[in-house]
Parts: C-alpha cells; structure tokens; sequence
C-alpha cells in the first residue's frame, strides 16, 4: 500500500497545490456530473440529441459507484397490462401512496425498450430454456463496461478522476461547473448550456462496497443554486454485511442464524427490527448453516463470490463458523431522497439544471420505500436517458453559447472560506463529527423527537467549522468538499425527518407510531444555511428567500 499522496515514492499530483492559474478550461453543450448508470444514459441520451456532450467522474465511468462493483436487479415487467396494473399497485402500497402510477408505468415501459438496446449493444443476458433472455438483472461489472464503451462510441468527452465541486451559474440559469482533476492536479473549468447532476446518493463514508465516492456534493451544489430536494425523511435505510467487509448482502445473510455473543439466537421471523434491537445489546455474530448442502454453498458463493472473500482471508468457514455481523448505513443511496424532479424530463426548479439517478429525489416511483430491490436501477437507466435528451434539446436551443456569459461559481462550504482568515477545515474530525450522527442505530434507525433533535443541534453547530478555509490540493479541496456536503446532507434528513410528524414507509418514529392520513404528500426541503421542509403543493421555497450569497434566484433578481 502506497503512502497517502505517494504512487511508487513520488507525491502524485493531486496531493500537490493545485495550478489555478493553468486550469483545463472548455465549452461544452450538455455537461453530465457522475459516471454511474445515470450519468451514463444522461450521456448517451444527450449525444445521440446530437449535443457536444461531456462526462465527469469522481472515479472512473465504467468501476465507480454503486452499480459498478455489484449488480443491480432491475424493475422488468413483460408488457401485460395485469401483470404491469399489479407491480404499480403494489410499488403504491409498499411507497405509502406517496409515488405516482404514472410515473411508475412510464419507467416500466422504458426500462422494457432499453434493455433490449442494452442487449443489442452485446450484454449477455441469461437466457431461458426456451431462449428467451432474462433481463431482470444487470451485472454490475459487465453493465458498466459496456456503457464505458457506448458512451465513448457516441462521440463524449470523458474527464475521469475529475470530481466537480461547483455549479456555475448566471441570471439565466446553470452555466456549467468547476472541478479538479486528481490525475493532473489541475482545476477545470467546463462551461455548457446544460448540467444533468448524475452524481448518485450521499452514503457518508460507511464503507459499502462502491458507495465511498457518493458523499453528496451533486445535492448540495443544486441547493447553492436554489434547487429543492424531495423525500430527504427516508434517508434511513441500513444494510446487513459481514462486520469487517464491505458488501451489503441483506440475500446472502438470509441463509444464516443470527446469535448474540451468549450464543442465544436472535428472532428475527416477522421483524424486521430484530437484527437493530439485537445490535443495540452487544455483538450479533451470523452462521449460513440453513445452506446445508454442498450445492447450495456451491450456489451461494457463486452468486456472491465477493461477499466470502474476507471472510475466507480470515480463515472462517461461514458456513460452520459464527463470524461478526454489522448494518452499515446507507443514506440517500438506496434511501429516497435527492433533488426534486418538477417534470417528465428530469428538470428542476433550475433552467438548464437536470438531475437523473440517486442524485435525484425517486420518491415518484418509490414512494416512501427504498428503491433498492430493483426501482432504482430501472429509475437510474430511465432518468438517465430522459434528463440527458431534455438537457441536450434545451442546450441546442438556447440562443447564448457558453463562452458568451457571465458566470459565477456558486460553491461555499467546502470550497471557500466565509471570510478571510479563517481557520482551515478540519476535515477528518467534521466527518467523524457527522458520522456520529449519522450512523448510530439509536439516532438514525429508532427514530425518537428529541434524540433527533438534539443530533440535529449538534449537526447545526458543525455548519460554521466546513465554512473555514479548505486546503489547497485537489484532494483536500474534494475532501472538504465532500465534508460539507455529508454535514449539509445530514442537515437536510434529519430536517425533514422531524417534519413528518408518523411512521411511514422507511421512517418511522417512536412518539408516532402510526401512519397518518392528512400527512400523505411529499415534503420539499430547500436551504442551505437556513433550512426550510414544506408539503409539496403549498407555497413553494422561493416564498423565503435563501440568504445566501449567490443563488439563481439571486442571481435572476440582481
Ligand atoms: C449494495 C447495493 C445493492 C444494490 N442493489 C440494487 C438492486 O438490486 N436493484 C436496484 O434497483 N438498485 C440497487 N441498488 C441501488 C443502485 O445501485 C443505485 O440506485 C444506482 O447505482 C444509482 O445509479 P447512479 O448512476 O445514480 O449512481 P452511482 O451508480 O452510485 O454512480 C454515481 C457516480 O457519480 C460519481 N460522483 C460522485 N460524486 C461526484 C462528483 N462530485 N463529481 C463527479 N462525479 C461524482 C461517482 O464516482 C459515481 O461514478 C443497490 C445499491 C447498493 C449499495
């Protein structure tokens, strides 16, 4: 293992101050922030609208983010008008009525079209004895290769190890954004008509397989420019893996017998809280033995053969031997919440400025229930393609090319100081800070007012320490970047979460145990120093104007 900043010896360039004054600077049509899948179909969709389309990645387009390393179930249903009637209605209960059939019919019939583009490009779907393919899985792997492949064929420009940090903005709308390439240790500038923020959910740095480059910036560079998040309550979901790995695979942990330390198993037939309580308590430890054939084990590590990895580096048998189980946080990613969506094409409250994937709020398909078991993918693929047509179409449009605005970069937290003389952000404390609220069980999962409360004071009082002075390399300004996105995106669940006063779908609360009727709509939240949740449909968040120095309506207004 290299020392941090050092490859073979050598400080590398993103650990160097970064050049201001040699920055990578370019116009484009459709700049797309994240190389997941939706940044992927945001890509595709737009070039083949025949705009200039470049990508940004934290990572690399083809192995970062959660689809990547894993694979992804996706929503497929055969066009049967019954058996497509039954999936929305059921997805309505599941989601507490908070989605829409519309929008969920609208996914079922793209995801069923695209896939077999998908295929015609060369996935190699399963097929069936009778030779028919099976597409309700994507390979993570394998998908993402692939849409490396397609979205380089369709002509786009791809920066990876190129994290964007901030939106570039005029009185006209988004205008582009700024970022820094890791690779040259450079600052980018890329000016375009449109932005489609693909930059996937906020999973605050706990570890999951793929989700360590997913901290949230894309939400928070929209909310500088004034846009509004939707569903930021049910960023509550937890997943179960192995204590010292990285994989969630709530699946594969069905095969075993939950224990406490004493050895006294933990119950958990129609609870789903049984493995929280129980972790509350003291060390759960997990043995797969109901796959008690050599076939089943056989099957089990060929599905998920990176869930057995370091547990057959350490020596256990999981089979016969207990080993440490954990549920590790995953925020908005297999969460809810993200940037509000205001029409079919993805658009938000922004002009120019699209969201598709995670990054984006999928309360319209999942309702208050995690998208996770195969929504999100189908949402990612759909939201992807119809965010990156609609931006290209808006881009060739607009009159004005980029080179002829005026633009300000719009970040604060993070990427500059409040004021001179500021302290420097520290940034590993800020993020242990944030993760304490975060994380813990008795906070986040048994979600009780004044606990929630409390945790939010405190996450309210670490907003001053990300708005100090950030470091001068690229992987430090990324770094204090990202703090103060997890401590912002923090800021926001836990808001809207004491918003909605009852239990539903993902969250629930101890004084509010039950559902209630009258609070069955969406909440919006919107701010960033000052933040504000309101019911969607009532006066919308530009009734109180941000304080802060340069939103789009600001920028409108000047
Ligand atoms: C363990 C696990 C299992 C899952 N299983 C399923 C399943 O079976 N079915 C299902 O439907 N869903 C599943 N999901 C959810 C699914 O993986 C996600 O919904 C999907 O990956 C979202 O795609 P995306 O493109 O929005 O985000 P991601 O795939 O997470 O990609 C986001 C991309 O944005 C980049 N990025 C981040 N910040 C920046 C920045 N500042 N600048 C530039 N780039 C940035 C990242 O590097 C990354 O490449 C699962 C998730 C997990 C964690």
């Amino acid at each position: 293992m290299s020392e941090v900043g050092r490859v073979n010896g050598q400080r590398s360039p993103s650990s160097e101050p970064i050049r201001a004054d040699d920055p990578i600077k370019f116009d484009t049509d459709v700049l797309v922030l994240g190389g997941g899948p939706a940044g992927a179909w945001a890509a595709y969709g737009a070039a083949s609208r025949g705009a200039r389309v470049t990508l940004v990645d934290k990572g690399y387009l083809g192995s970062s983010g959660a689809t990547a390393p894993g694979g992804n179930n996706v929503l497929y249903v055969e066009p049967d008008q019954k058996l497509r009637d039954e999936a929305v209605a059921s997805r309505m209960a599941q989601g507490g009525y908070l989605s829409e059939a519309r929008w969920i019919h609208r996914i079922l019939d793209n995801v069923y079209e695209q896939l077999k583009l998908v295929e015609q490009w060369g996935y190699p779907f399963p097929k069936d004895e009778y030779g028919n393919s099976q597409r309700s899985h994507l390979q993570g792997p394998e998908y993402m290769k692939l849409m490396r492949n397609v979205v380089k064929k369709a002509g786009v420009r791809i920066l990876d190890q190129s994290p964007a940090l901030e939106l570039l903005v005029d009185s006209h709308g988004v205008g582009g954004a700024r970022g820094v390439s890791r690779l040259e240790g450079l600052p980018w500038e890329i000016r375009a008509s449109a932005v489609v923020i693909a930059t996937g959910g906020c999973a605050f740095l706990a570890g999951g397989l793929g989700c360590n480059v997913l901290t949230g910036e894309g939400l928070l560079m929209a909310a500088e420019l004034g846009a509004e998040l939707s569903g930021m309550e049910f960023a509550r979901h937890y997943a179960p893996s192995a204590g010292g790995g990285t994989v969630t695979r709530g699946r594969t942990l069905g095969w075993g017998t939950f224990s406490r330390e004493d050895g006294t198993v933990v119950d958990r037939r129609g609870d789903p809280d049984a493995l929280a309580r129980a972790l509350l308590d003291g060390p759960v430890y997990a043995v797969l033995d109901k796959a008690d054939t050599p076939e089943k084990r056989r099957i089990l590590r060929g599905a998920h053969a990176i869930f057995f990895l370091p547990l057959d580096r350490a020596g256990f048998d999981p089979f016969t031997q207990r080993f440490p189980v954990t549920l590790r946080y995953e925020g908005t990613v297999r969460g809810v919440g993200g940037i509000r969506i205001t029409g079919d094409d993805c658009s938000t409250t922004i002009p120019g400025l699209y969201a598709a994937g995670d990054a984006a709020s999928r309360q319209l398909v999942t309702g208050a229930s995690s998208g996770g078991g195969a929504f999100n993918a189908a949402w990612a693929l759909s939201s992807g393609g119809w965010s990156g047509e609609a931006a290209a179409q808006y881009a060739l449009s607009l009159g004005r090319k980029p080179h002829e605005r005026t633009l300000q970069a719009a970040g604060r937290a993070g990427v500059q100081s409040a004021s001179t003389g500021s302290a420097s952000i520290e940034t590993a404390a800020v993020i242990k800070a944030v993760q304490s609220e975060v994380f813990p069980l008795e906070i986040n999962y048994f979600r009780s007012v004044p606990v929630l409360e409390q945790s939010l004071r405190r996450l309210n009082a670490l907003w001053p320490a990300v708005n100090g002075a950030p470091g001068t390399s690229a992987d430090e300004l990324l770094r204090s970047r990202e703090a103060a996105a997890m401590v912002q995106t923090a800021r926001w669940s836990h808001t809207a979460a004491l918003a909605r006063t009852e239990t539903r779908g993902m969250h629930t609360f101890a004084e509010y145990p039950d559902t209630d009727p009258r609070q069955q709509r969406r909440l919006t939240t919107a701010g960033v120093e000052t933040i504000r949740v309101r019911p969607e449909g009532l006066a919308p968040a530009s009734a109180h104007p941000e304080p802060h120095p340069i939103s789009w309506r600001k920028a409108v207004a000047a």
